[in-house]
Parts: structure tokens; C-alpha cells; sequence
């Protein structure tokens, strides 16, 4: 229990601006004996430090406040969409010290990619002065199915060519970094976890990118499945009035509301130009226009598109909240600035409305707590929960 125990008072001082040993022993329920020890062992690990003493008032002795060490441990955060690239240089408060989006090259196939990444994630770690000793690790967000044993891809389908690309052991051994794999959508979860001050126990990660999925928080817990590829919602209905899917059921999101069906309809109406559908990033470029010109103009062409795609979420997240008892749907991902505005004036009304116990709690809707980076968040938040707080290996750790 001991690592446990470390872990959970890392975790409180992380998330608190200064924290006293006092207040650390209410919150953790540990005598304050163990605090004391804790907070020895992790001041002698350069995690947290001694920020000063502040009197704790009439008599009592003044009490000591710790912090955590932001430059005391970094995790590099890596995640590969379709479209986009986006690093992170992270540091143990949670800050970015560096980070750069790029498009996904050119020649997305695996041997070009690793090498790009490779020279960018070296790139970054001495752009950011970061002492080399101080990366802990990498944490790889991408889109499934992975094979979380083999930290690899298995068939991307949006990644050509990443038929079954070792991207752990490749990654390991082109930076000598201890790499965890996680599935874009559960990291977005985790950085929503890691980030938001007061993270909801119970809600679900409705991640917009070149696909949909969600990531799943019970209990305060990320949870994987059976192979770790949980949340793949493609396939839940967000229109009941919608076509008929190869699937066989009707008006599932894969269908209806991913941007490159939008940018197929906008096109075929001369909304938007004509691009290739197949290419996600100019499905990107093509979206974020057709979103903002919906912005625009409210009662427009465009709008009535966007708007349609944001109740598919809507009726989908609604879905989830009722079948696993949700507090919270936070939506976000690469695609969730195009679709911010539709989503978040649409999506609460309903979600709630359709909320079979609202007689028992809300279920609030709302954005990520880190916006357009919560994949590379969440994978350097992982990286770091996996190297830095000892967490348990079953739950974060590839065995
Ligand atoms: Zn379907």
C-alpha cells in the first residue's frame, strides 16, 4: 500500500496550490507519522519541495506548506491523429513548457512517421532546456484498435499502411524513454482526469476527431475493456430518422455525423468545396470552414448541417449517460473547436432533458478542461501516472 499511499499524496499536492501536512493528513485519512515519511521520500525524489512556513494562527505551530516540483519530473505526450500531429513537453504540475501541432506528414506510413517523430520529440526536449535525466517517459495517444500488450496499432483505419506497427519497442528503442500506448479516446479521458481541478467521478469523454469515440471514467477510474479498446460509439444511433447503415442499424454516428460525412453533404451542395474524403487532413481544412461559416449564420445551410451533427452527439452522449448512471459528458478532441459552439448550445438541453435521473443528480455537459491538446495531455499525463506515481501496472502499464 505504501506506493499507493505516495501516489495519493503526490496527487494532492499536485492538485492543490500549496498544501499543509495537516491538511494532508485529513484528506488522505494516513496518520501523520506516514505523511511525514511520504512527504520526506518525495521531497528526497525532487517531487515536491517546501514552499515556506505560514503561522496556522493563535498558538499552534506554524505549519509547513509543499508544492510540487513542476521541474522535478517531464513526460513527453505524443498524439498521432489521421490529420495532425501534436507534441507536448510536460511538466509534473501539468504545464506545457513546449509543444507543437504539425499536419501528419505526407507519407503517413509507419517507418517515415517514426522517424519524424523521433527527430521532432529531440527536437522539443532541447528547444524546452529540459535536463535529459528528467524525462521520465513518453505516452503515445492513437487512434485504435491498439494491442495494448504489444504497445502497437492494429489496422488503423485511418492510418494507412499501420497494418500492425510496434510503435512501443520501435519508439523505446529509438529514445531510450520508457513509451506507455494508450487509445486516443481513454487518454482524452485521463487528461481530463489529470487537468480538471475537480474532475467528475462518473462521465464520459465524447472525443471528435477524424472518427468518434468515447472515453469511459466509472468510479473515478479510466476504464479499458478487455483488450483496452473501450468506447468505439460509431455504431450508436445519433438519428433515428437517419439512413440505414451497413451495420444494419440506423443513423449511426459513423454515418451521420463525422466530418468527412459533413464535408461530403456540404460539398454535394456546393457548400464547401470538393475535397477527397479520404484525406483527413483536408477533410479538416474543409470542416473547420464549413463549421465557421455555421457560426456565421445561424439559420443557414451550413448551420442546419452542423446543427443536425450536434444533436447525432447529443442523442449518443444522452445514450451514455443513461445506460452508465453519468454525472458529466465532456466533450473534446481534435475536432471540438469547429464544433464548440453547435454543440454546446444544442447538446445540454437535450442530454438533460433526456436524463432518466434527474430526480437524483445532474449531468452536466461541457467542454474538455484542455482544449485542442487533450490527446497529447492525456498520453503525457499517462506517461507521467505510469513513471512518477508508481501506479499500479494492471491499470496503467502494458504487462
Ligand atoms: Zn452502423
Amino acid at each position: 500500500m505504501a506506493d499507493y499511499n505516495q501516489m495519493l499524496v503526490l496527487d494532492l499536492v499536485r492538485r492543490s496550490r500549496g498544501i499543509s501536512r495537516v491538511e494532508l493528513v485529513r484528506e488522505t485519512g494516513l496518520t501523520a507519522q506516514t505523511v511525514s515519511n511520504i512527504c520526506r521520500r518525495l521531497s528526497d525524489a525532487d517531487l515536491i519541495r517546501e514552499t515556506g512556513r505560514v503561522s496556522a494562527g493563535t498558538g499552534g505551530a506554524p505549519r509547513t506548506i509543499f508544492e510540487v516540483n513542476a521541474s522535478g519530473r517531464f513526460t513527453i505526450g505524443l498524439h498521432i491523429d489521421p490529420a495532425r500531429l501534436t507534441f507536448v513537453v510536460f511538466t509534473l504540475a501539468g504545464d506545457i513548457v513546449q509543444r507543437l501541432s504539425m499536419r501528419t506528414p505526407d507519407t503517413p506510413e509507419p517507418e517515415a512517421m517514426l522517424a519524424e517523430i523521433e527527430l521532432r520529440i529531440r527536437q522539443l526536449i532541447e528547444a524546452a532546456g529540459v535536463p535529459t535525466d528528467r524525462v521520465a517517459g513518453i505516452g503515445v495517444a492513437t487512434p485504435g484498435p491498439i494491442d495494448v500488450l504489444h504497445g502497437s496499432v492494429r489496422d488503423a483505419p485511418n492510418l494507412p499502411g499501420w497494418e500492425d506497427v510496434g510503435l512501443r519497442a520501435e519508439l523505446e528503442r529509438r529514445l531510450g524513454l520508457p513509451v506507455v500506448v494508450e487509445k486516443d479516446t481513454t487518454a482524452a479521458a485521463l487528461g481530463e482526469l489529470w487537468s480538471s481541478p475537480r474532475p467528475p467521478q462518473n462521465f464520459a469523454f465524447v472525443y471528435l476527431g477524424t472518427g468518434a469515440g468515447a472515453g469511459i471514467v466509472l468510479d473515478g477510474e479510466v476504464r479499458r475493456g478487455a483488450s483496452s479498446n473501450l468506447g468505439n460509439i460509431g455504431h450508436m444511433s445519433g438519428d433515428p430518422n437517419g439512413p440505414i447503415c451497413p451495420c444494419g442499424g440506423r443513423g449511426c454516428l459513423s454515418l451521420t455525423a463525422l466530418p468527412a460525412t459533413l464535408v461530403g453533404e456540404a460539398a454535394a451542395r456546393g457548400l464547401v468545396a470538393s475535397v477527397d474524403l479520404g484525406d483527413a487532413r483536408a477533410v479538416e481544412k474543409a470542416f473547420a470552414e464549413l463549421c465557421a461559416v455555421a457560426v456565421d449564420h445561424p439559420g443557414g445551410e451550413e448551420a442546419a448541417i452542423v446543427d443536425r451533427a450536434a444533436r447525432s452527439y447529443a442523442r449518443v452522449a444522452s445514450q451514455l449517460a443513461n445506460a452508465l448512471d453519468l454525472e458529466a459528458i465532456v466533450f473534446g478532441g481534435p475536432q471540438w473547436p469547429a464544433l464548440m459552439s453547435a454543440v454546446l448550445r444544442i447538446a445540454p438541453p437535450l442530454i438533460s432533458k433526456a436524463f432518466l435521473f434527474r430526480a437524483l443528480h445532474d449531468v452536466e455537459t461541457r467542454g474538455a478542461s484542455t482544449n485542442d491538446d487533450v490527446g497529447a495531455v492525456g498520453a503525457a499525463s499517462l506517461a507521467m501516472w505510469a513513471t512518477t506515481f508508481d501506479a499500479p501496472t494492471q491499470l496503467f502499464l502494458p504487462i
